[in-house]
């Protein structure tokens, strides 16, 4: 077997998801998908395609159309990328996947932040290079005092960015951004900048991607799973100056030839008519995280209000016991299961991950029994 698979560890996110589901009954508060209804601009689209036979390959790098569709969103975003320029995945997953395995040789060192979404390390670790964490201050904003130390001592090429957020719902600020481009610069960094949750910025929205003059230095993720509520269908992106998305195209290109037909057509209707959906969830996912939020602060949990994503992550710290062990009393207890923070990495310990993809009533009945758990810590 590939040795690196020995440092390569089974999603905590998953396996917590397993043990939720032999709990009869437990209500869940840990899926990262919104739960709206697929917009009807996007089943139309694949309906289509499906009656016009549009079912056989498509071009290596996706539908010129919808690259041409994600270029002129992008652009509106203030993020210039043209079409030669997007490379259409399996999702954001196989654009992580992709780009980072073209990128990185044995022991190359990546800074990969603490707490994060877990598959950044994970890809790291199988593809035999060495993670460089990072961690963030109490706000989950980045601790460049940190960073910039790292970046002295040790020879590092490469940094993944992940904002919005997944699990803390932090989005990346002004001055951070500022900061963050003159590191990039200094120390000629090479950034995966994963923007999955891109739709999902309650904020003003900063992306190191808008900068210009960094162009050759930023791998640009983003896809359409949270965004249009369609996880199954697995479309996302990649987008990247020419000299690395020809190298890309190639990891792409032997893993899965092209991503599925169908599921283009259906974004690509879905952006030309659909982006209307995206507002009103929006605005649905705001009116969830203000109730989530004013209910656990009223519990005595200290929360780091989100700015993005849908997730809220409070601390747990107060009770001086391990998130797991939180985690798994508040589901033995009432039933009711939210991620432990340590799946995130060690800096993620001491919090938990509430998902706020469920209906205000689900959510009610959720956050009451948490509420009933809590008052029996203190
Ligand atoms: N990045 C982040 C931060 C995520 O949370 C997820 C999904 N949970 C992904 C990438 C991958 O998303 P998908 O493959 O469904 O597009």
């Amino acid at each position: 077997m590939n040795e690196n698979l020995n440092n390569v560890k089974i999603s905590g996110i998953r396996r917590f998801f397993n043990k939720v589901k032999k709990v009869d009954g437990a209500i869940s508060l840990t899926l990262g998908e919104p739960d709206f209804k697929t917009p009807k601009e996007i089943k139309y689209g694949m309906i289509k395609a499906i009656e016009e036979d549009k079912t056989v390959y498509t071009d290596n790098f996706g539908l010129l159309e919808l690259r041409k569709e994600i270029s002129t969103y992008l652009n509106r975003r203030g993020i210039n990328y043209s079409m030669e320029e997007i490379c259409i995945t399996v999702g954001g997953s196989e654009a992580l996947y992709s780009s980072i395995s073209s990128l990185i040789n044995k022991n190359d060192k990546v800074l990969i932040p603490n707490p994060s979404y877990p598959a950044y390390e994970n890809i790291v670790n199988i593809l035999g290079g060495e993670v460089i964490s990072y961690n963030l201050n109490n706000d989950f904003s980045i601790n460049f005092n940190e960073l910039n130390e790292l970046l002295k001592k040790e020879d590092i090429k490469y940094m993944v960015l992940s904002y919005p957020c997944n699990p803390t719902g932090a989005v990346l600020k002004k001055n951070e951004y500022n900061k963050l481009i003159d590191l990039i610069r200094r120390y000629n960094l090479i950034v995966v900048t994963d923007e999955i949750y891109e739709a999902f910025c309650y904020d003003n929205y900063y992306s190191v991607a808008m900068c210009n003059e960094i162009k050759e230095n930023i791998i640009y993720i983003g896809g359409f799973s949270k965004m249009f509520s369609i996880t199954g269908i697995r479309i996302g992106f990649i987008a990247a100056a020419e000299k690395y998305l020809k190298e890309i195209a190639k990891v792409h290109q032997y893993n899965v030839s092209c991503t599925n037909s169908i599921g283009q057509y259906g974004v690509l209707e879905g952006l030309k008519y659909g982006l209307y959906n995206v507002e009103k969830m929006k605005e649905e996912f705001i009116n969830r995280k203000t109730y989530v939020e004013n209910r656990l602060t009223a519990m005595g949990l200290k929360c780091f209000s989100p700015s993005g994503a849908f997730y809220i992550f409070p601390s747990i710290k107060q009770f001086n016991i391990s998130s797991e062990e939180f985690c798994e009393n508040l589901l033995k207890e009432e039933k009711v299961a939210c991620v432990p923070g340590s799946a995130f990495g060690s800096g993620g310990e001491g919090y938990v991950r509430i998902s706020y993809c469920y209906s205000i009533e689900e959510l009610e009945i959720a956050l009451n029994s948490l509420e009933k758990y809590i008052n029996t810590l203190y």
